[in-house]
């Protein structure tokens, strides 16, 4: 389920009053920080924990009656609106054990040294692939200047008689490395990076929208949706992802 498909500072933009953040306003719709929660067999990780997080629990617990206990968080890098929320479990369910590389890692954990025990604190390098809820993840690197950053590829696991691979990365430009570019070939289903419209602007850290999807076609994605969108996009963007979207492999 997509928790949400904003960029930092979501959608509506706080004090904006372009077309679509009037839309969003009048329709009581709202991109937030982009998150994806994943589901197998009863057990839930979280990747990314924004800044909406408290919201978004409160989301998950409207759409199926009741809070799934989130067994673990994927950190993907970071930035403000990819972990800051993590605090929002405290006193709402047992702290998740926690995922990333040693970067990132090293740069969030300090922030809820008041939360998370080093047991919690699980440091998996990029392009070894581990389990977790019964499927098999990996790290991959992708390039979002200056900050280290990682998207993630989910299978399941080696002789499961179900073949599905997805991937995300919800914060990446155009330039990334071969071997996550071969891992993000031929996907059932990825989650891409698409902020802003080539007429607004285009900045070195994220794909723009045309180039999510010139990418997605490129690595021929069987189905692909755009997220980390901001409020220069519309709701009825073409392969936009909607927050509380689900998705069945
Ligand atoms: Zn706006
Ligand atoms: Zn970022
Ligand atoms: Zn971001």
């Amino acid at each position: 389920m997509l928790l949400g498909t904003g960029d930092a500072a979501g959608t509506p933009k706080a004090g904006c009053i372009c077309q679509n953040c009037q839309y969003a306003l009048e329709h009581d719709v709202q991109r937030l920080r982009t998150s994806l929660l994943i589901e197998n067999e009863g057990h839930y990780v979280l990747i990314d924990s924004g800044p909406d997080l408290r919201r978004q629990l409160i989301e998950i617990q409207k759409r199926f009656g009741s809070l799934p206990k989130i067994d673990a968080v994927i950190w993907t890098h970071g930035h403000f609106d990819h972990f800051m929320g993590f605090g929002e479990f405290y006193r709402v369910q047992k702290i998740p054990h926690i995922y990333g590389t040693d970067d990132v890692m090293d740069y969030c954990t300090p922030f809820f040294s008041f939360l998370v025990s080093e047991n919690k604190q699980h440091r998996k390098k990029p392009y070894e692939p581990f389990e977790l809820i019964g499927l098999t993840w990996t790290l991959v690197q992708v390039t979002h200047p200056p900050t280290p950053t990682y998207g993630v590829v989910i299978e399941p696991p080696p002789g499961a008689d179900q073949r599905w691979r997805m991937g995300y990365t919800s914060d990446t430009n155009r330039d990334i490395p071969k071997a996550s570019y071969d891992l993000f070939t031929g996907l059932d289903l990825l989650f891409i990076d698409g902020i802003f419209p080539n007429e607004v602007v285009k900045v070195e850290k994220h794909l723009n929208y045309e180039e999510a999807m010139e990418l997605a076609q490129e690595l021929d994605a069987r189905s692909y949706y755009i997220v980390h969108m901001s409020h220069y996009l519309s709701f009825n963007t073409p392969h936009a992802g909607h927050d509380g979207d689900v998705f069945e492999l």
